[in-house]
């Protein structure tokens, strides 16, 4: 794994989660189901969790999603799934926390929104509020800016402070650092109620790339909270995944970053788990986290012959996607695999000998066989209708014969 100097946060324990510290660079997602459906919900959770999401989150938004949180919690638990939920309010957090103390009990942390909690008030009774349910029932927080809800009577302040200035700043300058003055000012009003550091979280999410990373490197300067990091409406397909990757990936690399979740819109009958797939593989793209075996694919050119070429690759790739939550319980090591495959021996034996498996395809007037490798030697040369199916039996036997079984105490941990 690559060796990236993290900077130096403090850790907080969500739901058993650590965050932050020295600790792995966590996975979190969240729903969009109507959390007051708990068999909807329930479902999308157990989706994100068996997908990888080690946290997951639902917004608590009416007293009927707040009724429905416990219920969510123990459905999950009765089919064990641990996976911790964090619930996400606007506007009425202090009035259902306080209302639905079983909702306040279940969740595993409260993610607050200081640009809309205490709307139309002078004090900041609400946030308060909120910040002494955590206390109650310990809880972590995270107080989570949006520049799309920004504190507006904050903004105004430090604007007409700017003006001020005998050389004023740009508005956007001044927008970002209110930005941050929320999420600190915040988190300081938070920890001078007895909220103590190691349960606050924070984050300051804007929606284009270098706000994104302008913000980010001023929070990670001025504090050591533990930062959630994420480029807020990052879009739709291609544009989502990419934006969100240039934006995360300067940052991790950086150091900065404790906990990452990909905000993708999905497409109509999309899979949700693809923000948690989107932010796995930024995560092991950069070498800082192993999640699944890694496929490296060739684009394909002229010298291939057909598509059988890419359904190849593409059937390969799921079949790990599948396979992986049942092997990561059993295997150890086994996300580190690496596989290839590739279109033609221009490339393909070369790339295949750096994989722990690889095959190379036929490619236009060559000889019409795959030769397989296995950790850098050819091992096999297959042929002939079957060769999908025959070297997934090789890659299972990989696993089988590769990767240590775990103990019963670490499937279980
Ligand atoms: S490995 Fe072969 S098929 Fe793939 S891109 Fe290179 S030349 Fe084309």
């Amino acid at each position: 794994m690559a060796q990236i100097a993290r900077r130096k946060s403090v850790a907080v324990n969500v739901g058993g989660v650590k965050v932050g510290g020295a600790n792995p660079i966590v996975v979190q997602s969240m729903t969009n189901t109507d959390t007051a459906d708990v068999t909807s919900t329930v479902n999308q959770v157990m989706a994100l969790a068996k997908a990888g999401s080690e946290l997951v989150r639902v917004t608590v938004n009416t007293e009927a999603a707040a009724a429905a949180v416990p219920k969510i919690v123990d459905t999950l638990n009765m089919f064990g799934v641990k996976v911790p939920i964090v619930g996400d309010f606007h506007y009425n957090g202090h009035l259902l926390l306080k209302k639905y103390p079983d909702c306040a009990r279940a969740l595993a942390k409260y993610r607050i929104n200081p640009g809309n909690v205490n709307i139309g008030k002078k004090h900041d009774d609400n946030f308060r509020t909120m910040i002494e349910a955590a206390i109650e029932y310990g809880k972590p927080v995270r107080i989570g800016v949006n520049w799309g809800s920004l504190d507006s009577s904050l903004l105004t302040r430090m604007m007409d402070a700017n003006n001020l200035l005998a050389e004023p700043k740009d508005a956007r300058d001044v927008t970002l650092d209110a930005i941050v003055t929320s999420a600190l000012e915040n988190a300081a009003a938070a920890e001078s109620y007895g909220l103590p550091k190691d349960r606050i979280i924070l984050s300051a999410k804007v929606s284009t790339v270098q706000d994104l990373i302008d913000c980010y490197r001023s929070m990670a300067r001025q504090c050591d909270y533990a930062l959630h990091l994420g480029l807020t409406e990052a879009g739709l397909g291609a544009k989502g995944i990419v934006a969100t990757t240039a934006a995360l990936s300067i940052l991790l690399q950086e150091g900065i970053g404790d906990t990452i979740r990909a905000s993708l819109t999905p497409l109509p009958g999309g899979d949700r788990s693809e923000e948690v797939f989107v932010s796995q593989q930024i995560l092991q793209s950069l070498g800082i986290r192993s999640f699944a075996p890694q496929v490296t694919s060739c684009p394909g050119c002229g010298r291939t012959t057909s598509t059988f070429f890419q359904d190849m690759a593409d059937q390969i790739q799921t079949y790990l996607r599948e396979r992986m939550p049942v092997w990561r319980a059993q295997y150890e090591g086994v996300e580190e695999m690496k596989v290839a495959v590739m279109g033609c021996v221009v490339n393909g034996p070369g790339e295949s000998k750096h994989a722990s498996l690889g095959i190379s395809l036929p490619g236009t007037f060559e000889e019409p066989v795959a030769p397989v490798y296995v950790d850098g030697r050819l091992s096999t040369t297959l042929r002939g209708d079957a060769i999908v199916a025959e070297f997934i039996a090789i890659l299972n036997d990989y696993v089988d014969s590769h990767y240590a079984v775990k103990s019963e105490e670490a499937v279980t941990a």
